[in-house]
């Protein structure tokens, strides 16, 4: 495996990967892997021919400097575990390998209406700095796969609307969402829940369980909204920040299920400090 810093040392061995007719997959991380982000790992090296893993940690899309500041690094176990997996390339690039010059930079972007809901709405400027990085990794790297995980739905439409709307030949794949046994979702931001707090974790997965079950033994969605705010109510610890069910479609948030298919349950709150979101579909 190698693992390279800079774009300029990557441009070489990318051009010899694809010089000999090799597909490449991409698969975007900010570090402190697990076995979410594996799974991606996983799916570029089933389909692509050569798999190139990035870890940044991307200033412009954090919104909180305190979730900047305390954003986990394992960069050590990281390599470790991408070399298991068996990745190719690991491109790991200093701040100014990829804002050289930030303090010039004009250049912003603006998703109208399905930038202004949930991820869009709580964090603002979030989807802006994730799309800046995204394009950024795409012009260096070039991929013809790139993998993303449900886990973050929205993210994963902004990319995909990205590319269309850029014309990136690029295929995106949207990657389900690896759980704990409870149901929590991996990410991240786990490392960060302190013990004692860890069994609260899976209330977000179990209020889009429950409200799902709800939903299909024909209670309105007004009725699981409220049963949702009720139970984050009952714990100190909890803060829900929304909890919304959307048409996957175009990502409006939607008071009565017309396609079953394209619907989906999105939560995202706090667990004392930490930030969690979590998501599943309909069907
Ligand atoms: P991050 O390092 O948080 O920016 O995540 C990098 C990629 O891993 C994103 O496409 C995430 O959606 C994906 N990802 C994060 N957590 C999970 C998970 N639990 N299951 C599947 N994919 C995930």
């Amino acid at each position: 495996m190698k693992v390279i810093n800079l774009k300029s040392d990557l441009f070489p061995v990318l051009q010899k990967e694809r010089s000999k007719g090799r597909k490449i997959g991409l698969v975007p991380t900010m570090g402190a892997l697990h076995n979410g982000h594996l799974s991606l790992v996983n799916a570029s090296i089933k389909e692509a021919d050569t798999t190139v893993c990035s870890i940044f940690i991307n200033p412009t899309q954090f919104n909180n400097q305190e979730d900047f500041e305390n954003y986990p690094e394992t960069f050590e176990e990281d390599l470790n575990k991408l070399k298991q997996e068996g990745c190719d390339i690991v491109y790991v690039p200093p701040r100014e390998d990829l804002y050289e010059n930030e303090n010039d930079r004009i250049t912003d972007f603006s998703f109208g209406e399905f930038g202004r809901v949930l991820e869009g709405k709580y964090r603002p400027g979030h989807f802006g700095g994730v799309a800046l990085v995204v394009s950024k990794l795409f012009n260096i790297i070039s991929p013809d796969l790139t993998y993303f995980g449900q886990k973050d739905l929205q993210q994963f439409h902004l990319i995909r609307h990205l590319i269309e709307d850029l014309s990136y030949n690029i295929q995106i794949r949207c990657v389900p969402t690896v759980r704990e046994k409870d149901g929590l979702a991996l990410s991240s931001r786990n490392l960060r829940i302190p013990e004692e707090l860890r069994p609260l974790a899976s209330t977000f997965y179990k209020c889009l369980i429950t409200g799902r079950d709800m939903l299909k033994n024909g209670q309105s969605i007004s009725d699981v909204k409220n049963k949702v705010k009720e139970v984050f109510a009952n714990s100190p610890d909890l803060k829900l920040e929304y909890f919304e069910i959307i048409d996957t479609g175009n990502f409006k948030i939607i008071k009565q299920i017309r396609n079953e298919n394209k619907t989906s349950l999105c939560i995202a709150g706090y667990l004392n400090n930490i930030r969690l979101i979590d998501n599943v579909n309909y069907i």
